[in-house]
């Protein structure tokens, strides 16, 4: 589909269409330079960028972007980080990736140097937001701390690379990174082992995800809750050996009915539901695990001595760390699963406010709203 991407005119310009963040909620097209790779970078040609619940979070109350050692407004920021494109230039010293090749990224390079991202733990760098004056640790995570994806061109660390295969759409591209999410969820509940059982809380797009590499990489079952009939018929589509409607069967009765009473070996939770981590706790069987990959607005109440009781371990994730977008990718190279059916739909990069609308008001049913830049 794309094959034709090496005949296609990479030269580049002097400046560039892309969007900043002014004040809150005020994003603006504005021309800039297209920035230079510097070593161990390449730059990247955007193709399509997917907009992604923290984009919202970002654009409307700053945080979790951190730039110049502040929130992100009014500083020629631009963000987006759910992007795949083409390399038009590579930096010194950089072979892994050459001129022409589609790729998709990873948001967080970290800053390669502190213990954390020496672990592979890139995405909870301790270093986060430090690459600016005498504080430079040379910190990135695009999209965040960094220059993202809402323009015409990005800088990527090779690190946070991954070749995408000619047969893939630009659009399909972009959910790599939602996909490798997921997979690092499942690989910080330990590693999924085929036969596991799963349960899925919350039919957004990581959880649906969580649906697709969960049953990709054999776990049996894999059940889906949520309150929309459309999103867990999505479920069923993705892997989901059950979807439960919680509005008209409780959750946990129905986990104990499906696993004959014993729950399951794992709870991947992307609801952010107020009562999620109670249910979590009620749905795993003794000395299961439980990953949160969402969070309730509000400080919840939790049943702490049950946990303790039962051995139950709890995981927090930040965004797609050891490399689980290359595992990711690696299993949509392979048709594994059919992760553009969470891609509803598609935009031009002048279009960008409108996408937003579509996305946050879930026009049409919106889940997974693809900007095409290029
Ligand atoms: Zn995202
Ligand atoms: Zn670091």
């Amino acid at each position: 589909m794309k094959a034709s991407a090496q005949k296609e005119d990479l030269s580049i310009p002097r400046t560039m269409k892309a969007w900043v963040l002014e004040g809150p909620e005020q994003l603006r097209l504005i021309e800039k330079p297209v920035p230079e790779p510097g070593p161990a970078e390449v730059l990247v040609r955007v193709g399509a960028v997917a907009i992604c619940g923290t984009d919202v979070e970002i654009i409307t109350k700053g945080l979790p972007a951190w730039i110049e050692g502040g929130l992100p407004f009014n500083k020629n920021f631009t963000p987006g980080h759910e992007y795949m494109g083409t390399v038009v230039k590579v930096g010194v010293g950089v072979d892994e990736y050459g001129m022409g090749d589609r790729v998709a990224v990873e948001i967080h390079a970290g800053c390669g140097r502190c213990e954390r991202c020496r672990m592979g733990m890139y995405t909870s760098c301790l270093n986060y937001g430090l690459n600016y004056g005498e504080k430079n640790k040379g910190h990135r995570a695009n999209g965040f701390t960094t220059d993202g994806g809402f323009g015409e061109y990005a800088i990527n660390h090779v690190n946070t690379l991954v070749h995408v295969p000619d047969e893939m759409s630009d659009e399909e591209a972009t959910l790599i990174v939602t996909a490798g999410t997921a997979m690092y969820g499942l690989d910080v509940l330990g590693g999924l082992i085929a036969g596991e059982s799963l349960v899925v809380t919350g039919p957004g797009p990581i959880g649906l995800m969580s649906v697709a590499v969960g049953k990709a990489l054999g776990a049996q079952p894999v059940i889906l809750t949520g309150t929309r009939d459309a999103r867990l018929n999505l479920g069923t589509r993705l892997g989901a050996d059950y979807v439960i409607n919680v509005q008209r069967e409780d959750p946990v009765e129905a986990v104990k009915r499906i696993t004959r009473g014993k729950g399951v070996h794992y709870v991947m939770e992307c609801s952010g539901a107020p009562n999620a981590m109670n249910e979590a706790m009620e749905m795993v069987n003794r000395g299961g695990r439980i990953c949160l990959a969402a969070f309730p607005g509000e400080p919840v109440q939790v049943d702490l001595a049950k946990l303790v009781r039962n051995n139950i371990y709890v995981f927090g994730i930040r965004g797609e760390g050891r490399s689980a977008t290359h595992r990711a990718a690696a299993l949509m190279a392979q048709k594994r699963f059919e992760a553009k059916l969470i891609h509803t739909h598609t935009f031009k990069l002048e279009e960008l406010p409108t996408a937003f609308r579509y996305f946050r008001e879930r026009i049409e049913d919106a889940i997974k709203v693809v900007v095409k830049v290029h």
